[in-house]
This record gives structure tokens, sequence and C-alpha cells, in this order.
């Protein structure tokens, strides 16, 4: 059985990951797709699309998941009604979605795919909106992800380059 689930990864965390281990055990093979891989550099997806591969790809490893995954970066497309046909264009063939995000649910259960709520994990405090919230607050978050997300988040200087766009865009919404 080949599952797929997909987020915007904004960046990886602890949620994230309990919810793929849930997920491995259930299936044989697992596709994570990394959403609107074509954003960076914003508040809300500071994050590249190779990075957040990156974060997940190495808290796998980290976690002993050595079951087979394929991380796929899909780009958003302005029309929903077909972006189902876009996601399986980009991916192997897969037998159930698992997701909570409600467009999801509904876009990929109209075209017939079998569709599963993954469980939340801690959902007030594993959360990309309130990990990018502590980034710019200067508050604790690193206990919030993965150590590989970590990792690449230290590598790329994650955090400057959020507080230099939340500068950038308060400016620019000021002006
Ligand atoms: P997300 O990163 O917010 O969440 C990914 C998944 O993880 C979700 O199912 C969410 O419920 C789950 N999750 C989050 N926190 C959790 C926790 N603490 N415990 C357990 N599970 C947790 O991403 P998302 O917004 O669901 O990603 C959907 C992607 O699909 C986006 O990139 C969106 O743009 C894309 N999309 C695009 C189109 C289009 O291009 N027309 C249409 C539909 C969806």
């Amino acid at each position: 059985m080949r599952a797929l689930t997909i987020g915007r990864y904004q960046p990886f965390h602890k949620g994230h990951l309990n919810v793929i281990e849930k997920i491995s055990k259930k299936a044989d093979e697992v596709i994570i797709c990394v959403g609107s891989a074509q954003v960076s550099h914003e508040i809300e997806n500071p994050f590249t699309a190779g990075e957040r591969i990156a974060m997940i790809r190495r808290s796998l490893s980290q976690n002993n998941l050595d079951e087979i995954f394929y991380i796929i970066p899909l780009e958003d497309i302005k029309r929903n009604s077909i972006w189902v046909s876009h996601l399986e264009s980009m991916t192997p063939p897969f037998d159930v979605v698992y997701s909570n995000n409600p467009l999801v649910v509904r876009l990929c259960r109209e075209e017939g795919h079998e569709v599963r709520h993954s469980p939340l994990f801690k959902r007030n405090k594993y959360s990309g909106t309130e990990i990018r919230k502590r980034m710019m607050e200067e508050d604790e978050w690193k206990n919030l992800v993965p150590k590989g997300t970590l990792e690449v988040i230290d590598e790329v200087d994650g955090v400057k380059r959020l507080n230099e766009i939340s500068k950038n865009e308060i400016s620019q919404t000021q002006s």
C-alpha cells in the first residue's frame, strides 16, 4: 500500500514527524509532497522547497525511519479543480491520502481518492505558525522541531532570514 501526505512544512516540525511515523507503520511506501514549492523568503513561507526537503530527509533518517519515502516538491496552481491531476502527474500512483487540510480532503475525495485524517499531535504547540512566530519574537522554538530541521535552519541562517523578511514586509505595508 502506498500512502501520500502533503504539507507546506514551513518548517517541518515534530507534529509532522509524528504523523509520518504513524503513516509509515500502516503503509509500505509513503509519498511526502512538499506543497507550495515555488514560494520561499516570505513571512509565512520562509524556506525553499530544497531546504524543506533537506529538513525532512535528515529528520527521517535521524529517527531511523528507513521505509521507502518519496519526497516530492509540488508547486501550487491557480485552478483547484485540476489540482489533483497536477498532483498525480508528479507522484507515483497512491492508494490513500492522509490530510487534515479541508481543501486537500475535498479535492482528493471529489476525484475518488480514499482520504484519511492524520491524527493531530499537540497542534497548539506543534504548528508552523507558532514556530515562525516564536522565531521572530526570539522565544523558545528549538524544542518544537526535530534535530534535522534545526540543523538545516542553522545552516541557512533561517532565523536571521525570517527576521529580515519580516522587517521588510512590515516597512512595505507602512509605506
Ligand atoms: P501544513 O504544513 O500546515 O500541514 C501538513 C499536514 O500536517 C496537514 O495534514 C496537517 O493537518 C498536519 N499537521 C500539522 N500540524 C500537525 C500536528 N501538530 N500534528 C499532526 N499533524 C499535523 O500544510 P497544508 O497547508 O495542509 O499543505 C497543503 C498544501 O497543498 C499547501 O502547500 C497548499 O498550497 C497545497 N494545495 C495547493 C492547491 C493548488 O495549488 N490549487 C490546492 C490544494 C492544496
